[in-house]
């Protein structure tokens, strides 16, 4: 069995989220806890929290899997957008103190020239910085799994390596001093690795064996399931909608029965429309073991 769900608005509020996932026949959803192009996000009342926890406890939800904002890159070039983009991802672990047990899941980023080594780097930096800050001010441990985002390798984006996640795990690890066990894990994007050049239809098992022998399959968390516009390699990063794309409904199926992905969040990403989305997770769902 697998969790499944889309990404929902915040506009609404917190319950609403729940609400509308459940109508459209979901157990786990994402969303942005900002505008995910940028800019603020609203307080959320204790009120509001508890209300959502309880509806997700008494619907049998699985964990969520938000989404830091696009625009977030901990790894850029120009120190004042690291600086910013270290904030948000601070604001919103802050604010997701209150919503335990879920994962945080974000995009590593760009190195913008600085070579794939410094963005590890930069990136690990900011995530130890923004772990120790979060615990230090809320007198306890970070409550939420943090999850890099496997990357389609397009520019300058890192994260379309398994060897570039690793190697941020291992070195946020080491800045924390805590030899490999950083509450950080990893989400796979089926259009992101297929478009990073991993041929999941050929060979998942291929693929699932490489992630175990570079990360571990024990730090997969979750799964963007996406099919893509392109062909695998491409390094593009435009989603389509489930059987639509070059990976097909069949490679899909495959991922969502695959033994080793029981148990996971799956999140659809593709946008869509509210009867789209029920469409998709009914689909899901047939595939389902
Ligand atoms: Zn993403
Ligand atoms: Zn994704």
């Amino acid at each position: 069995m697998i969790c499944i769900g889309n990404h929902v608005s915040v506009s609404d509020g917190y319950l609403e989220m729940g609400k509308h996932e459940a109508a459209l026949g979901g157990d786990t959803f994402a969303f942005f806890p900002r505008n995910p192009r940028g800019g603020g996000s609203k307080a959320v009342s204790p009120e509001e929290t508890a209300a959502l926890r309880a509806f997700l406890e008494a619907h049998g939800f699985g964990p969520l899997v938000v989404h830091g904002a696009y625009t977030m890159n901990v790894c850029a070039a120009r120190p004042e957008v690291r600086a910013n983009s270290e904030e948000m991802l601070r604001d919103d672990l802050r604010k997701l103190q209150a919503l335990p047990g879920n994962f945080y899941n974000f995009h590593p980023g760009s190195h913008v020239g600085q070579g794939a080594a410094e963005g590890v780097r930069l990136a690990a930096e900011a995530l130890s910085r923004v772990i120790r800050s979060v615990e230090g001010s809320c007198g306890k441990p970070l409550q939420n799994r943090i999850l890099l985002e496997t990357m389609a390798g397009k520019g300058s984006e890192i994260g379309g390596r398994f060897e570039e996640l690793r190697a941020i795990l291992d070195q946020t690890a080491d800045l924390l001093g805590l030899q490999g066990q950083a509450p950080l894990g990893v989400c796979l994007d089926t259009c992101h690795v297929w478009d990073g050049g991993y041929d999941i239809a050929a060979d998942l098992d291929g693929v699932l064996a490489e992630f175990d022998r570079v990360i571990g399959l024990d730090k997969l968390c979750a799964v963007h399931l996406n099919d893509s516009k392109n062909d695998c390699g491409s390094r593009k990063d435009r989603h389509e909608k489930l059987g639509r794309g070059r990976i097909g409904a069949e490679a899909l199926r495959a991922v969502v029965r695959h033994p080793l992905l029981q148990g996971l969040p799956f999140i659809l990403e593709t946008p869509n429309e509210d009867e789209g989305y029920r469409q998709e997770i009914a689909l899901v769902r047939s595939w389902a073991v």
